[in-house]
């Protein structure tokens, strides 16, 4: 069966109409597309808005201020928590620069931080592909470890805010890498369609989704090792990029370190796009399946923060936070078109 017909794309568009008082009153219209997710059917609302990024922040001064004896992540010896033994006999996971050590505020039974190296501040675009793959290893490393010891946990994510604008607290860069019994909201639905899609066409969702989008091109953006990168048909925010491992029956805690290097290669080049186009926060988050033959494809979700207008107003707002419908301002077509170059292909 070919992927288009295990696939649907649907939107639907309404169209208001209003007399324009910038056109002198004049008969005018603007159409709002709504999106449905072609995994969970959740939609989300393209809007045809003009869209501008404000001015980018400079963080100079800022990061000066809080390095050093104020950053506990400059301090990791002396200011961060250590592992209980059975978990790691040195205390923290070590690989490269990267650093992963208890989270002192934690949010699920096992919490961690990452930091990709002793440095205070890393701009978008001095995320190197062995920094981020040294600080993937060294999240790895925990989450082995935990599933190793702890049979109950069946939720593992890794997650990233980068900047305050994007929920960061601490400046110097850092992931967050979790693992609990309890999946978040996001994590059960993943799973669950992802495995009900699986026992309806013995096809993962995830390589379905990668081979209709190559052939169909608009939202694809580009492959770098064994991972796809693409736009989310529906975004959940004000753009939403996808990246897929693609290979057969990936499994997580085996990925290698020259996985993460091309993994590291396609999101180094993700945040060259997002720094030429003036986003400078985002969110990411790395969904691991707990089974890789549950029919859940491993796949990271990134989605740029902004604010909009003079006020710096929140890009989140009553739809997103009370009616769980995502607002963009962006075709995820045209996102795709430019990111694309960034790919060389
Ligand atoms: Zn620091």
């Amino acid at each position: 069966m070919a992927a288009s017909a295990l696939l649907s794309f649907r939107s639907e568009t309404e169209v208001m109409h209003f007399l324009d008082p910038t056109q002198d009153f004049a008969p005018n219209e603007r159409k709002t597309e709504i999106r449905y997710d072609p995994l969970t059917g959740r939609s989300s609302r393209i809007l045809y808005y003009p869209f501008q990024l404000p001015p980018k922040r400079e963080y100079t001064a800022l990061a000066k201020q809080t390095k050093g004896e104020r950053c506990p992540f400059c301090n990791v010896d002396r200011a961060t928590p250590l592992f209980p033994g059975e978990l790691n006999a040195q205390g923290r996971f070590t690989v490269g620069q990267a650093v992963t050590f208890p989270n002192l505020f934690p949010y699920a039974g096992h919490s961690a931080v990452t930091i990709f190296s002793a440095e205070h501040f890393v701009a978008p675009t001095s995320f190197t592909p062995g920094m981020i793959a040294d600080a993937l290893l060294a999240s790895q490393a925990y989450l082995k470890a935990v599933r190793g010891l702890d049979k109950s946990v069946r939720a593992y994510s890794i997650n990233w805010n980068y900047l305050p604008m994007a929920g960061g607290s601490i400046l110097h860069p850092h992931l967050q890498v979790i693992a609990g019994g309890a999946q978040t909201n996001e994590q059960r639905e993943i799973a669950d369609r992802s495995a009900l899609f699986y026992a309806r066409y013995g096809k993962k969702y995830g390589e379905v989704l990668v081979e209709e989008e190559r052939e169909r091109v608009e939202r694809y953006v580009g492959r770098r090792g064994e991972v796809d990168w693409l736009t989310a048909f529906a975004p959940q925010g004000q753009s939403e990029f996808l990246a897929f491992f693609t290979q057969q029956d990936v499994d997580f805690f085996a990925l290698s370190r020259q996985a993460w290097l091309d993994f590291g290669e396609g999101l180094t080049r993700l945040l060259a796009y997002l720094d030429g186009q003036g986003y400078q926060a985002f969110n990411a988050a790395l969904f691991i399946p707990a089974d890789p033959a549950s029919g859940e494809s491993l796949q990271l979700r990134l989605l740029p923060r902004v604010t909009l207008g003079p006020l710096e107003t929140s890009d989140i707002n009553y739809f997103k936070v009370l009616h769980e419908e995502a607002l963009s301002l962006r075709p995820p077509e045209a996102v795709a078109q430019e990111a694309r170059s960034y790919f060389g292909s």
